[in-house]
C-alpha cells in the first residue's frame, strides 16, 4: 500500500493517540521519532506519523523540522498532510502552529486550510471558535497555568489569528450540523473572503466526521486527532484503502519486563498490582549513590538473578513525599538521573533477550526509546483507551508498551502482556 496520509506531530505522545486513531479507523499506521532517514522503511503503511518536539522550540527551528518532515511525506507520495497539535491548542503567540501551518501551506502550494483540535472523547469541544475542556472555556481550565504555554484566551479565531498575518474566520457549529456539502461550501465562502485558516466548530464525533468527509480535497488539516476519525474513510472510498485493515498485535517472542518511572496514581496502583505477581526491583534514587550508570547496573545484576522466563518489574515509583525526598537529595535532576537509569536499564534488558517491554511514564518513554534507538514504531490494537501495542521497525523487531503516567487500570501491566501471551497461544500450531 502507498503512503495516503502524512502527518507532522508537534510532540511525541501527540503522534501515538493520532496514529492510535487512524488504526482504529482501519488505516495502518507507523509513528516515525523525527525526521524518518532515508532508509526508514514504514513496511507498507497507509500513514506515517513524524513525531518532533516543536510545540515550544523557537517558532523558526519548529517551521524548519516540519519543512523537513513534509519533504519526507512528500517524497513518499503522501496525498494529504495532517499537523497533529494539542486538543488544548497549546502554543504562545510567537507560535508555534500559526508559523508551521502558513510554512506548510506555502510548501505546498494552498492558500487555505482548515484547524479544529476538538476531541470530544476527551472534554475537548468547539463552539463559536471558543474552546472548551471538560464543559469550561479553555481560558478558565488547568490550562491557563501551564508553564510553558498558558491558555488565557479561548477564542481560537483570535489566538490564531496573533500566530498569522493572514485572516482567519470560523466554519460554525450550524454549518456542520448542516453536512459535509455545506461545510464544503463554508470552505469556499471563507476562502473568497480572504481567510486563509478556518477554525472549525465540533462538539461530537459525528461532528468530526462531516468535517473529516469536508475536507477530503485539502492539503493541510491542522488538529488535534479527534478530526483525523472521519479521514480514512476519505481514502476509503477513492478506493485507495481497500482492507479493513486490523490492527495487528506484534509478533516478538521472549520473555517481558516492565519499567514503571512514573509516579502518577495509575502507575502507582499498577506497580502494586504488577508486585503481588512477579519479582519486582526499586530503582530508588535514594540510593543512587554510585550514580545513575551505577544504580542501573545494579539493578541488571538483580535482573540477572531472576528466572528467565518470568516477567520482571523494574520501578521507582514513589507517592509525592518520596518525590520531594528524593529532589531534595538529588536536586532538580533526580527525574533525570531516573530517566537515564531507566534507559540504561531498558538497554541491558533487550541485550539480556527481553523483547517485550513495558513502559509506564511519558518521559520515562522517551528515555527508553532514546537509549533504544528507536526510529519507528508500527501502531497494533489498544491496550487500554490511547495506549497501543507498538512493534519497532527495527530488525530484530521489539515490542512496546509505552503509557502515559495516568492511563490504564490497575491490572494494566499483566493485561498487556497476557495479549502477547494470548496471539503467541493462538497461533500456536
Ligand atoms: P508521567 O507520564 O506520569 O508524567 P513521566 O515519566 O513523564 O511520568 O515523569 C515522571 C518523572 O518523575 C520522570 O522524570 C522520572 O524520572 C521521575 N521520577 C521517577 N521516579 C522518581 C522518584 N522516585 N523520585 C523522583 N523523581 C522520579
Amino acid at each position: 500500500m502507498s503512503l495516503l496520509l502524512g502527518a507532522i506531530a508537534d510532540d511525541f505522545t501527540g503522534a501515538t493517540d493520532l496514529a492510535n486513531t487512524l488504526v482504529g479507523q482501519g488505516m495502518p499506521a507507523v509513528q516515525a521519532i523525527g525526521v524518518p532517514g532515508p532508509d526508514f522503511d514504514p513496511g507498507g503503511a497507509a500513514a506515517v506519523v513524524v513525531a518532533l518536539k516543536t510545540r515550544t522550540a523557537p517558532a523558526a527551528d519548529a517551521v524548519a523540522q516540519s519543512l523537513e518532515a513534509l519533504a519526507w511525506l512528500r517524497a513518499r507520495g503522501a496525498a494529504q498532510i495532517f499537523f497533529k497539535v494539542c486538543s488544548t491548542f497549546d502554543s504562545t503567540d510567537a507560535g508555534n502552529i500559526g508559523p508551521v501551518a502558513d510554512a506548510l501551506m506555502d510548501a505546498l502550494g494552498t492558500d487555505f486550510a482548515i484547524a479544529c483540535p476538538a476531541y470530544p472523547t476527551n472534554g475537548r469541544t468547539l463552539y463559536q471558535g471558543h474552546l472548551f475542556v471538560g464543559g469550561r472555556l479553555l481560558s478558565e481550565s488547568g490550562m491557563k497555568d501551564h508553564p510553558l504555554t498558558p491558555m488565557t484566551d479561548a477564542d481560537l479565531v483570535r489566538v490564531l489569528g496573533r500566530q498569522t498575518p493572514h485572516g482567519v474566520g470560523l466554519v460554525d457549529l450550524a454549518t456542520v450540523a448542516a453536512g459535509p456539502d455545506a461545510v464544503r461550501d463554508a470552505f469556499a465562502g471563507r476562502r473568497r473572503e480572504g481567510v486563509r485558516h478556518a477554525i472549525v466548530d465540533a462538539v461530537g464525533d459525528a461532528d468530526l466526521m462531516t468535517i473529516g468527509a469536508a475536507a477530503r480535497d485539502l492539503a493541510l488539516i491542522t488538529g488535534g486527532s479527534g478530526v483525523a476519525l472521519g479521514l480514512p474513510e476519505n481514502f476509503r472510498r477513492a478506493g485507495l484503502l481497500t482492507e479493513q485493515a486490523a490492527a495487528e498485535l506484534p509478533r516478538v517472542p521472549g520473555p517481558a519486563a516492565v519499567l514503571a518511572g512514573s509516579c502518577s496514581e495509575a502507575t502507582r496502583a499498577q506497580v502494586e498490582s504488577a508486585r503481588d505477581h512477579w519479582p519486582a526491583y526499586n530503582l530508588d534514587p535514594l540510593a543512587f549513590d554510585a550514580g545513575a550508570a551505577g544504580a542501573a547496573e545494579r539493578a541488571l545484576e538483580w535482573i540477572d538473578a531472576q528466572p528467565a522466563g518470568t516477567p520482571v518489574l523494574v520501578y521507582s515509583s514513589t507517592d509525592p513525599d518520596g518525590v520531594a525526598r528524593a529532589q531534595a537529595q538529588l536536586g532538580r535532576d533526580a527525574g533525570a538521573a531516573v530517566e537515564d537509569a531507566m534507559g540504561t536499564v531498558a538497554k541491558g534488558l533487550v541485550e539480556r533477550g527481553r523483547r517485550r517491554l513495558v513502559v509506564a511514564g511519558g518521559e520515562t518513554s522517551g528515555a527508553v526509546v532514546q537509549a533504544l534507538g528507536v526510529t519507528g514504531l508500527r501502531i497494533g490494537p489498544e491496550i487500554d483507551p490511547g495506549v497501543p501495542w507498538t512493534e519497532t521497525t527495527q530488525d530484530p523487531a521489539l515490542a512496546l508498551a509505552l503509557k502515559s503516567g495516568n492511563f490504564g487500570t490497575p491490572d494494566f501491566f499483566a493485561k498487556a502482556l497476557g495479549m502477547l501471551d494470548a496471539e503467541a497461544a493462538g497461533g500456536a500450531p
